[in-house]
């Protein structure tokens, strides 16, 4: 496990952190305080993905931003992803 823990609040679906990112957008218009604007337009998710899915296509920016190698961007996703609110019933 890496130390660099994000302590900001992430994308529930993602886990990019949103202060970094444009936020998501509800049905009505009001703003996502859960999402960020990637994952989700108005009050839907723009891609349904598994959460095996989305660990995958979240590997090389979370290489990238955390300096990891492959494996160890895998590990990280895999213990948090499951944590996130879109996830919790899947
Ligand atoms: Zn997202």
């Amino acid at each position: 496990m890496p130390n660099k823990t994000p302590s900001e609040p992430l994308c529930q679906s993602c886990a990019y952190p949103l202060a970094t990112t444009e936020k998501g957008s509800e049905a009505d218009g009001s703003v996502s305080e859960d999402y960020c604007g990637d994952c989700y337009h108005d009050g839907e998710f723009t891609e349904e993905l598994t959460l095996k899915e989305m660990i995958e296509k979240n590997i090389p920016t979370t290489v990238e931003n955390l300096n990891l190698t492959i494996d160890e961007a895998r590990s990280y996703l895999v213990s948090l992803m499951p944590t996130l609110k879109r996830w919790q019933s899947a």
